[in-house]
């Protein structure tokens, strides 16, 4: 992004014209239906910093009454190609993992495995284009109350409420901070260490060799090995009908400000101000060091347009009384605070690599002819040569087309082909 576009805000109004709320109570509509502002700030250092707002998706199309929001960022690396890629076509490869002719329900308990689908077509399709660069992704799907967050890399998102509790969203899948990744990566196949500077002495953070990368998933990275996957953190909440605000960010924010700090600083702004000064609070403290993105997005009752202030002596008192609860996935550090408060439900987490837990068995589409849509890819495979190998690959998960297969093995260190008869 230029430095012109940098801070170019945009916002919903929250106003709803007095014919639709008419329309809504004449319908039986659930007027409860929250509303949802946003902003977003940016300033770039390398201009590598994507981020993709729509706020008009339909899960049926042509139905506004169907009508969810997309808000993504995406910070790349060693170019800007993955993330320009991502960008333009990861929301498709999602939604074209959701089967069809679902409820609202049926669709929100189908979208954690639609968005790992979806992040793996991806970096395959990237990988095909023999590009180099890559790109973190924290893509979050927001629908009425429920909030769904994938992630790969360091962008975070965070969720303040009501109550002053500030919760993390994602995970960090940095090689410093996450043991369990290190440990992943290095029996995939990776090593995890330092740079190695003249003189011998290691420098800087742990990286994976080959490749030196310091994050331990992303999308792209071709060049780097197969251990850094596209597999991404979801998490799905649901808040009370208080609401609450989002602030996705690219590290950029976050290595200069803390979860809270970052909360704090806007409260009682709406979201096109709290975005302008979080980037402005990180850049005071720290400099433009790094590209600097923020989305920030405000799901609230109708009516109350504004998250309000929350007095600094209540929110401590609060975060103090909240018991650490352990997430049932241990990739994450934090403790959790988000039920504790009764302000959000939590739906689903998982943060597995192991493509074969994150996915559901897939049924054959003709179980004459044995044709089945790949669950990562969604395309039609027809019975082959490969067949067997393919019922032998079910076993142990979904059913996948053999491109896909290949994938899956690679990113878990395993040889491309399936080993010939056991002796
Ligand atoms: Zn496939």
């Amino acid at each position: 992004m230029s430095e012109k576009e940098a801070f170019k805000m945009k916002t919903t109004s929250p106003l709803v014209a007095l014919g639709t709320l008419i329309g809504r109570e004449l319908r039986h509509e659930n007027v409860e239906k929250p509303t949802v502002s946003y902003g977003q700030a940016a300033l770039a250092k390398k201009g590598e910093d994507y981020f993709l707002i729509k706020p008009d998706c339909y899960r049926i199309s042509g139905d506004p009454t169907t009508s969810f929001s997309v808000f993504a960022i995406f910070d790349g690396h060693n170019g800007i190609s993955a993330a320009i890629f991502a960008k333009e076509n990861l929301l498709n490869n999602i939604l074209s993992a959701i089967p069809q002719g679902c409820d609202r329900e049926e669709w929100l308990q189908a979208l954690p495995r639609a968005l790992v689908a979806g992040f793996v077509k991806t970096d395959i399709e990237f990988q095909q284009k023999g590009e180099t660069s890559g790109t973190t992704v924290t893509f979050v799907v927001i629908d009425e109350w429920t909030i769904t967050v994938a992630s790969v890399g360091d962008s975070r998102c965070i969720l303040d409420t009501q109550t002053g509790v500030v919760s993390l969203l994602t995970v960090d899948h940095r090689l410093e901070e996450n043991v369990e990744e290190r440990e992943r990566v290095t029996a995939s196949g990776g090593e995890v260490g330092r740079l190695n500077i003249f003189g011998g002495n290691a420098v800087g953070p742990l990286r994976c060799w080959p490749g030196g990368l310091c994050l331990s998933r992303s999308i792209g990275d071709t060049d780097v090995g197969e251990f850094i996957v596209p597999i991404p953190h979801v998490k799905q909440v649901k808040l009370s009908n208080s609401g609450g605000r989002l602030i996705i960010a690219s590290d950029g924010i976050w290595d200069a400000l803390s979860s809270d700090m970052a909360a704090q600083c806007c409260r009682g702004l709406p979201a096109d101000l709290a975005a302008k000064l979080v980037v402005k609070e990180a850049l005071r403290s720290r400099g433009l060091k790094d590209d600097t993105t923020c989305v920030v997005v405000d799901i609230v009752p109708y009516g109350h347009p504004v998250i309000p202030q929350i007095p600094k002596k209540k929110q401590n008192l609060l975060t103090s009384l909240i018991p650490g609860k352990r997430f049932h996935n241990s990739l994450n550090k934090e403790p959790n605070k988000l039920s504790a408060v009764g302000a959000v439900e939590e739906l689903f987490e998982e943060g597995s690599a192991v493509l074969s837990e994150r996915l559901g068995k897939n049924m054959p589409l003709n179980s004459n002819s044995g044709t089945f849509r790949c669950a990562v890819c969604q395309g039609n495979e027809a019975p082959n040569d490969d067949l067997s190998e393919t019922i032998f690959s079910h076993s142990s998960g979904p059913m996948l087309c053999s491109k896909c297969r290949k994938k899956k093995d690679a990113m878990e260190g395993k040889r491309a082909i399936v080993p010939t008869l056991m002796t």
